[in-house]
C-alpha cells in the first residue's frame, strides 16, 4: 500500500490455526538481524520491528516471539 522502501511482509487475516514459528529460510548471519517469523496457519509474517504482536491460536503469545523480543531487548 505504501511505497516507503519497507520491507513488505504478508499479513493474513489470522485464523484458528495460526501457529507461529521461525522462518526457516531466513536464518540469520552476522550480527543480530531482525529474524522474520511466520504463521503456518495463515501465512502471516513478522519482525519484531514491527508494531503488533502475533498470537497462537489460543490467544497466547508464541514462544518464537517472545524468544526474539527477549533476545533484541
Ligand atoms: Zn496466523
Amino acid at each position: 500500500m505504501d511505497d516507503t522502501g519497507a520491507v513488505s511482509l504478508v499479513i493474513a487475516p489470522c485464523r484458528q490455526l495460526c501457529d507461529w514459528q521461525p522462518e526457516p529460510t531466513a536464518a540469520g548471519g552476522a550480527g543480530r538481524p531482525p529474524r522474520l517469523l511466520a504463521c503456518t496457519g495463515c501465512g502471516s509474517q513478522w519482525t519484531p520491528t514491527e508494531r503488533w504482536t502475533p498470537r497462537q491460536a489460543d490467544g497466547s503469545e508464541p514462544p518464537a516471539v517472545r524468544a526474539e523480543l527477549d533476545r533484541l531487548a
